[in-house]
């Protein structure tokens, strides 16, 4: 190979990564490059796990040479040769849970420059000294608040949950949350001793002795009188409030017990001395703009652009900045900030606010999110690994985002990218199509160059999308059973709304990034049909309230099933034979083998979630945990089982030739074959290959699953225990990270569901899935402020007549 060749290439032989057959490959730089197939065929394992992989194998090798004996263990991608590989910046989705104090501004880094801002240019109460930085950050021992260590909420009792029921008397326990037994008694007599009645209603009592019994800080000590002959001598007894006593229980008791049940009694409250920003006094004193940092972070991002704008323009005028030179470098910070912003508002992300958790983002929101904060990194000459940009984009905010990464190629990167989104995939200046199936039916290179030249490639899958212009044939809609209506809901961006959603249809709700589509489907309406249902609240939101007007048709939904995104578990211990259940019944045919009786091997033996047949090393695992500088969570194999995950004895039971460890490494393909004559397990697999997952391999770990996988799963699971009728389910964008044929297979099963009477409604971006639904809510106009209204209701085709951002794209789908 010459220079004059490979310039500009990044050359691939060789690559047998999962699936990949052996792949060679060459890949233009300075491109944006998209990866397309079926899922399962084998994009990710070339793009992350392949060339990914390895520019982060060479960068760990380069800076940390000891690192080498752990990235050995690790394992290197398997591959013959990589050359002209450049630095890589992967921007994942998939994978890692975020951290609880990570924030839009933490990920954007915007928070530091604020805190700087605030530091340097903020204005600062007469004779108060200058803050540094970390003053106004709640997570430095010089920033938090010290009443709540930061935290921003404190635990605190409530009057209702002290006394629960206030027509009884203190004798009777009034008081829930004091002490029962001796203790409670010898309360009782202080009280007593203090002059205040117990055996009046606690509702008669003085407003006053009230107050003081629950809440105060005194502790008198009181003479006890002996009494009847229950005690034979007077002693001193120390009075303690129902407060004092709940928080002394919380602060001090090594008892489990007492600690939940004080537990009981205390809710936990935005913390009152720093009003839930986490802040010390002197930090949230400080204003910029007329605004506390504490209030600069709760404003929608386009609302602190122009306060920095504005504050920008009309220049400092050095009184709170101390110096000219100060101030230049605070007018430096405010003008940095303003273009970063604008970078988040052009990506439509003008609704969010700094100080919202991310926890509460979507992936495509965190992504975008991320990618903005690559663009201002001034990096070039590097790869982008991006999995799926387009994911939660409604089309009308996909555009921006194509322009950003034709901005970051501009700048001299190479942009890869795992898409199904066909247009993202027709502006790409190369295409990488692997397939043709998922699996072992995948793993080959189709085609690579230019987008048009696949339309040639009969194998592909995805040149039957993207090069389509058959007119599809129009669904006939069905007619809705009965309604639910759902007045005056007011939350986030709802304010006043009404909605009714039609039962035993599809029904998709629409609208721009931020409209108020998930705060309505996943968080109102899952919420009133749980408390119809009397089932326990969101998982992630426990004391969740709403406030809504009337409600109407809730009745006519017996069961609520909601399929969203998240990891079906968050260890490698889980995986998509335990979820699913169908593992019970293989661990069952293992004990009943020959040879496990003879040996008493339970079904239990077979588990390796529990000691017994696990293999001690590794418990089960399959693996160990490598602790890699910048590498968080990399697992090696357990150098004991080899990733069996089961002991030697285990291992010598088979079952038709086979040990239970080489299940767990079936493709549900493969398992389908091999237990068909089993119907528990049979049934689980059909349904898992109905959704278009057969490649899955049974052990394959829930972390290493992505959330369109995670998704189909928990679809499948339902599937196949699905019975007749009256089910809600409801799903949050799932054809995000599908291929539109596996889109396709998707939507026929929840058509299926929807033939035997239940309903479905959608979030949604994805146009084939709004022109399946038999019902369009849309949403918005806009996103945060400017959304939160419903603004057209209809069939699809209806919705196609309207003039809204939707409304558009719809038509050109169904007019194509
Ligand atoms: P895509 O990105 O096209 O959806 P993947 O590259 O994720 O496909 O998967 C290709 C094949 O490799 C599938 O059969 C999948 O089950 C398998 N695979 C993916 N991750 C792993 C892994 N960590 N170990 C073994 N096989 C895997
Ligand atoms: P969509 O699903 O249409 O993208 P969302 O329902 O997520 O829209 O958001 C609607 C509005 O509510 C946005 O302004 C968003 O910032 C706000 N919002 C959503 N979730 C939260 C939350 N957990 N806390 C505060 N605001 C939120
Ligand atoms: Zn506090
Ligand atoms: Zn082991």
């Amino acid at each position: 190979m010459t220079d004059s060749t490979t310039q500009g290439w990044v050359q691939v032989r060789g690559a047998r990564e999962h699936n990949l057959k052996n792949v060679d490959l060459d890949i233009p730089r300075d491109a944006v490059v998209a990866f397309t197939g079926v899922s399962g065929s084998g994009k990710s394992s070339l793009a992350f796990g392949t060339l990914y992989a390895e520019a982060q194998r060479r960068y760990f090798e380069s800076v940390a040479p000891y690192a080498r004996r752990l990235l050995n263990q690790v394992g290197a991608p398997d591959v013959d040769q990589i050359t002209g590989l450049p630095p890589a910046v992967a921007l994942q989705q998939r994978r890692g849970a975020p951290s609880s104090r990570s924030t839009v501004g933490t990920i954007t880094t915007l928070s530091n420059l604020l805190r700087m801002l605030y530091s340097r240019a903020g204005t600062y109460p007469a004779g108060a000294a200058h803050l540094a930085a970390e003053a106004f950050s709640p997570n430095t021992p010089a920033g938090a608040c010290p009443r709540c260590h930061g935290l921003g909420v404190v635990h605190d009792v409530t009057e209702e949950l002290l006394v629960p029921d206030p027509t009884l008397s203190i004798r009777d326990g009034a008081i829930a949350a004091w002490p029962g037994a001796w203790q409670g008694a010898n309360l009782r007599s202080i009280v007593h001793g203090l002059g205040i009645s117990i055996d009046k209603p606690w509702n008669t009592l003085p407003r006053k002795d009230q107050e003081w019994l629950l809440f105060t800080d005194e502790q008198p000590s009181v003479l006890i009188e002996p009494e009847r002959d229950r005690i034979d001598h007077g002693y001193y007894g120390k009075f303690w409030s129902a407060r004092s006593h709940v928080m002394h229980v919380l602060a001090q008791s090594q008892s489990e017990r007492m600690r939940e049940r004080a537990l009981r009694f205390v809710v936990s409250v935005d913390c009152p001395a720093c009003g839930g920003s986490g802040l010390r006094p002197e930090a949230l004193a400080v204003t910029y703009a007329g605004r506390s940092i504490a209030q600069m972070n709760t404003v929608p991002l386009a609302e602190l652009a122009a306060a920095l704008h504005n504050t920008h323009n009309s220049s400092t005028d050095g009184r709170g900045a101390g110096g000219s030179e100060a101030s230049e470098a605070a007018q430096r910070i405010a003008s940095d900030m303003i273009v970063r912003v604008n970078e988040l508002l052009t990506l439509g992300l003008g609704y969010l606010s700094l100080g919202r958790n991310s926890t509460t983002l979507s992936t495509g929101e965190s992504q975008r999110l991320r990618i903005a904060t690559q663009l201002r990194s001034g990096l070039f000459g590097v790869v982008y690994v991006l999995d799926e940009p387009s994911a939660g984009l409604h089309p009308a905010d996909a555009e921006p985002l194509l322009e950003v990464l034709d901005r970051l190629k501009d700048s001299g990167n190479t942009l890869f990218v795992v898409e199904h989104d066909l247009d993202v995939v027709r502006r790409a200046d190369w295409v990488v199509d692997i397939g043709p199936n998922a699996g072992d039916g995948g793993g080959r290179v189709l085609y690579s160059g230019p987008v048009d030249g696949l339309e040639g490639v009969t194998e592909s899958v995805t040149a039957q999308y993207l090069f389509a212009d058959n007119a599809h044939s129009i669904r006939t809609v069905r007619q809705p059973d009965s309604w639910i209506t759902i007045s005056d809901i007011t939350r986030h961006n709802l304010r006043g709304t009404t909605v009714e959603l039609p039962l035993g249809v599809m029904t998709a709700v629409t609208g721009v990034s931020g409209s108020g589509k998930s705060t309505l489907v996943t968080q109102v309406l899952a919420h009133l049909v749980r408390s119809q249902l009397g089932v326990a609240g969101d998982p992630d939101d426990p004391a969740l309230t709403l406030d809504v007007g009337s409600v109407s048709g809730l009745d006519a939904i017996d069961r609520l099933v909601v399929v969203d995104q998240r990891p079906i578990g968050r260890t490698p211990r889980s995986n998509l034979a335990t979820y699913t259940g169908m593992f019970d019944a293989v661990r069952k045919l293992f004990a009943a083998t020959d040879e496990a009786r003879a040996r008493r091997y339970g079904a239990g033996r077979f588990s390796f979630n529990v000691p017994g047949g696990r293999c001690d090393a590794c418990a089960g695992e399959g693996f160990v945990s490598v602790e890699l500088m910048f590498l968080p969570g990399t697992y090696a194999p357990c150098e004991v089982c080899h990733g069996a995950r089961y002991n030697a004895e285990t291992l010598e039971i088979t079952y038709r030739d086979t040990t239970i460890a080489d299940v767990l490494g079936m493709t549900v393909d493969t398992a389908a074959e091999f237990f068909a004559d089993v119907p528990s397990a049979e049934r689980s697999l059909r349904t898992l290959r109905d959704v278009g997952l057969g490649y899955l391999r049974l052990g394959q770990p829930a972390t290493e699953l992505s959330g369109g996988e995670a998704q189909r799963i928990k679809l499948a699971t339902e599937l196949q225990r699905a019975r007749r009728g009256h089910t809600l389910y409801l799903l949050d964008e799932p054809t995000a990270g599908l291929h539109p044929a596996d889109t396709r297979l998707l939507l026929d099963q929840l058509q299926r569901l929807v033939d035997a009477g239940n309903t479905v409604i959608l979030v949604e971006h994805d146009l084939p899935a709004i022109a399946d639904s038999d019902w369009v809510i849309d949403l918005g106009p806009g996103g945060g402020d400017a959304g939160g209204t419903v603004v057209a209701t209809g069939t699809p085709q209806h919705i196609a007549t309207g003039g809204g951002a939707t409304a558009v794209h719809v038509a050109a789908w169904l007019n194509r």
